[in-house]
């Protein structure tokens, strides 16, 4: 399957079940910071960077447009997400 096309389907139809329990897993081992992602990779039964990185950003890891920083935020859109800290220094 095309990664585009994949990706919009994960986005529309959501995870199956074996997916989901995979996310989570990939989320828990990579919010815990000590394996790099090779090795989340293996622990998940991952073959595909992008893939994982999809599975991480579906249980709202999210990279912001402005800076590039990485956090975790389910509310935002995956394509648009901001660092709320940006907003507060704002303010
Ligand atoms: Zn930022």
């Amino acid at each position: 399957m095309q990664e585009e096309g994949e990706y919009n389907w994960v986005v529309k139809k959501g995870l199956g079940k074996e997916a989901k329990q995979k996310a989570m897993l990939a989320a828990s081992y990579y919010q815990e910071n000590k394996l790099p992602i090779v090795d989340i990779m293996k622990l998940v039964g991952n073959k595909s960077k992008p893939t994982l990185y999809k599975y991480l950003a579906i249980q709202g890891r999210r990279n912001c447009k402005e800076c590039g920083v990485i956090f975790w935020n389910r509310q935002q859109e995956m394509e648009s997400a901001f660092y709320e800290k940006h907003f507060k220094k704002k303010k």
